[in-house]
């Protein structure tokens, strides 16, 4: 059995963001050379998410407003967390929207369901952040 593992990294220049890292995960498992297991993708922060749904912009923004309705940014001072940070809602939506994703290797290609795409949710940016890709095959 082989075994691939990669970092990457991402900084985004907003608070909360959605970026499709399909393209980067794809090149981590033709990097790996590995043509048939399992790709696992996860934060490594415990205020972003990594899931997989539709590239769709206007379902990012629905996403983004269900989120802020369910645990709003603002006021800062409504989360108990919220002393020397001010990212309880980020915590909050890391935790709604998941840590990681597993998707089948299959002959050298990621092996998604009709419109299935990976996306990193950033919701405490503006600083690096971590995301690890850790492919298991031959
Ligand atoms: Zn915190």
């Amino acid at each position: 059995m082989k075994t691939y593992r990669k970092e990457l990294t991402f900084r985004t220049k907003t608070r909360r963001a959605y970026l499709n890292i399909t393209p980067q995960v794809d090149a981590a498992l033709a990097e790996s050379g590995i043509r048939e297991g399992l790709c696992l993708v996860n934060a490594m922060n415990i205020t972003a998410s990594v899931f997989i749904n539709d590239n769709e912009s206007g379902l990012h923004r629905d996403f983004e407003r269900w989120l802020e309705k369910l645990a709003p940014e603002k006021p800062h001072s409504q989360y108990d967390h919220n002393g020397y940070e001010d990212n309880a809602d980020a915590h909050l939506k890391r935790s709604v929207m998941g840590r990681e994703v597993v998707v089948a290797v299959t002959k050298g290609k990621l092996d998604f369901g009709t419109w299935e795409q990976i996306f990193y949710g950033e919701f405490d940016g503006m600083r690096d952040k971590r995301v690890l890709v850790k492919i298991i095959g031959e």
